[in-house]
């Protein structure tokens, strides 16, 4: 499927000279939104994959549809202070400032090979924290998988050695 024709891109959001990928547009088509997820899973299924963790927001919603296809679970990394139970954090700094991921402490268990799933690849600094917080927890990230990879900010370098899948790429 071409899965870029379901993607709108929006000039000068949010501010100036930023181009930015609008997913909704293939989130809203069924058949596409199934397709997408569909070739995600199958990347997920080589890698052995037994767990998916997603950051908020738009990670869950590619990640949950996929653990749901796959039959595995969901973890959900969450912006810190939103979680209720006892938890761990990881800083990650943003174009402005500073911003915080965090998970659950029992969310993984050591060993458990770990998928990370996300709207959008870009500089990679989300992917990494998340990675970060996985890996604290003593689970193995085998893979990482995108609808969309914005190449030119190489992302997928901070990944080092683990496979990265992206369905479209800009
Ligand atoms: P990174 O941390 O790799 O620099 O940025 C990726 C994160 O920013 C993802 O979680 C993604 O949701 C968000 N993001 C950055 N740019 C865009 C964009 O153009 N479109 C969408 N949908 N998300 C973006």
């Amino acid at each position: 499927m071409d899965f870029r024709s379901y993607i709108r891109v929006i000039p000068d959001f949010p501010q100036p000279g930023i181009r930015f990928k609008d997913i909704t547009t293939l989130l809203k088509d069924g058949a596409a939104y199934k397709a997408a997820i569909d070739e995600l899973a199958q990347f997920a299924r080589e890698l052995q994959a037994d767990v998916i963790a997603g950051p908020e927001a738009r990670g869950f919603v590619v990640g949950a549809p996929l653990a749901y296809t796959l039959g595995l679970g969901f973890v959900p990394i969450r912006k810190s202070g939103k979680l209720p139970y006892k938890s761990i954090k990881a800083d990650y700094s943003l174009e402005y400032g500073k911003d915080a991921l965090a998970v659950h402490v029992d969310a993984i268990q050591p060993g458990q090979r770990v998928l990370i799933a996300d709207d959008l690849l870009a500089t990679g600094g989300t992917i990494t924290t998340t990675i970060n917080l996985v890996e604290q927890l003593g689970g193995k990230v085998v893979g990482a998988a995108f609808f969309i990879e914005l190449t030119y900010l190489d992302g997928r370098q901070k990944l080092g050695d683990i496979p990265v899948k992206s369905l479209v790429q800009y």
